[in-house]
């Protein structure tokens, strides 16, 4: 058996420790000159969309010896609206960076690897499949599964963000929803330090998003949060990132060609996480490479778990800014905060359960 690895992000690398746990040593290749060579930013892991795993960090290092250091705790979760703002308090999951920081996720799982990458490999698929009897398909792009099989795409993302400097507390991350510059999306803050953060604009290209004047809509965005958070800020790195792809596949494997991360669909569509689950989908790969387990099988409970993700979103993109004021009221009582935060439950299904009614109104 030869096993490649097409990519060393996430889901790759999180397959190639696994493999190598049960002893086997997969070709990783690598289109860029280094891990994580891309634009530096913070990411968040939420317990309360991992349910069953309570804390995912120490879920990965306890079940699969993978072993992440997060940038930080998050202990408050401020969630604005257009007239009302909520806050979320207890251990609510971790930020951690992501890209060129010398901590970034796919650094500190590169790290962890005993075997070499091979960079700068755009490998194709068909020069690949040629040479190996295993094939994991890893390269974080949709674009590269729809070659092979269907991509059921449930929307194409239109990002725009940048590293700003303020000052922030690391424990507290904000998150807006506000139809006026986020449409049928939402904005948010991650602090990477007191004094760094990353700032994100995220929607939904559907047709009436495009007309929308996109520099109109990140002004406003970044007006509003100099206004909630009571202080100006300094861009100091900007990108944007169009026609993101938020889907999942019909089949988790052809044969022996794997799909994992963003090519199987790890990204919950409701809020866009995906490492936790690119992560596990790389690990579960090599459990069926290593025959200690189906992953087809495997990935049953993360195709559930994007389906409702996918109904809570479009609940939530029917909604105008006032429903969504009294949406976000509703977080503010004891009650439903605790619901929310309890590591018991599993939010996305209870949540696309009772706004299902409201995804089918039209
Ligand atoms: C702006 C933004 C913010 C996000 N925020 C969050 C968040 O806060 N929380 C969260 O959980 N998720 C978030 N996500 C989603 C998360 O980042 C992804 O789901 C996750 O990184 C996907 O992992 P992956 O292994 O599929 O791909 P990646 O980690 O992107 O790795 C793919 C690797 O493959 C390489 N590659 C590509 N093509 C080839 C090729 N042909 N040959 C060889 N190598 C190749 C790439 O260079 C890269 O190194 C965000 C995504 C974006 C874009």
């Amino acid at each position: 058996m030869n096993i490649a690895i097409m990519g060393a992000g996430l889901s790759g690398l999180a397959c190639a420790l696994t493999l190598e746990k049960y002893g086997y040593e997969a070709d990783i290749y690598e289109k860029r000159s280094m891990v994580g060579d891309r634009f530096v930013i913070a990411e968040a892991m939420f317990s309360m969309f991992h349910t069953p795993f309570d804390d995912a960090v120490k879920f990965l290092s306890e079940n699969h010896d993978i072993h992440l250091k997060p940038s930080s705790n998050i202990q408050k979760l401020y969630v604005y609206s257009e007239k009302e703002t909520s806050c979320l308090e207890g251990h609510l999951g971790f930020t951690n960076m992501r890209g060129k920081h010398p901590e970034s996720y796919e650094k500190q799982l590169a790290s962890q690897l005993k075997g070499s990458i091979t960079y700068n490999q755009n490998a194709s698929y068909d020069e690949i499949s040629k040479g190996y009897t295993h094939v994991v398909m890893a390269t974080g792009d949709a674009l590269d599964t729809k070659k092979l099989q269907p991509y059921d795409v449930a929307f194409k993302a239109s990002f725009r963000g940048a590293v700003i400097e303020g000052d922030f507390d690391k424990t507290e991350v904000h998150v807006f929803f506000n139809n006026d510059y986020a449409p049928k999306g939402m904005g948010y803050i991650l602090p990477h330090s007191d004094q760094e953060a990353t700032i994100v604009l995220v929607y939904p290209q559907y047709p009436e998003n495009e007309g929308l004047d996109k520099e109109q809509l990140w002004g406003k965005f970044l007006a509003e949060c100099s206004r909630r958070l009571d202080q100006d800020f300094k861009i100091i790195n900007d990108y944007s990132l169009e026609d993101y792809r938020i889907g999942t596949t019909k089949t988790a494997r052809i044969g022996n060609t794997f799909f994992v991360g963003n090519c199987w669909g790890a990204i919950k569509p409701v809020f866009g996480f995906g490492q936790f689950e690119s992560m596990l989908t790389g690990i579960y790969a090599a459990h069926d490479i290593a025959g200690i387990g189906s992953y087809e099988k495997l990935v049953q409970p993360l195709y559930q778990s994007y389906h409702d993700s996918l109904t809570l979103r479009r609940a939530i993109e029917k909604m105008d800014n006032k429903q969504l004021d009294r949406l976000n009221k509703s977080l503010d009582h004891a009650l439903v905060a605790d619901l929310i935060t309890s590591k018991k439950i599993n939010l996305f299904k209870i949540l696309s359960r009772v706004l299902h009614p409201f995804s089918r109104q039209t």
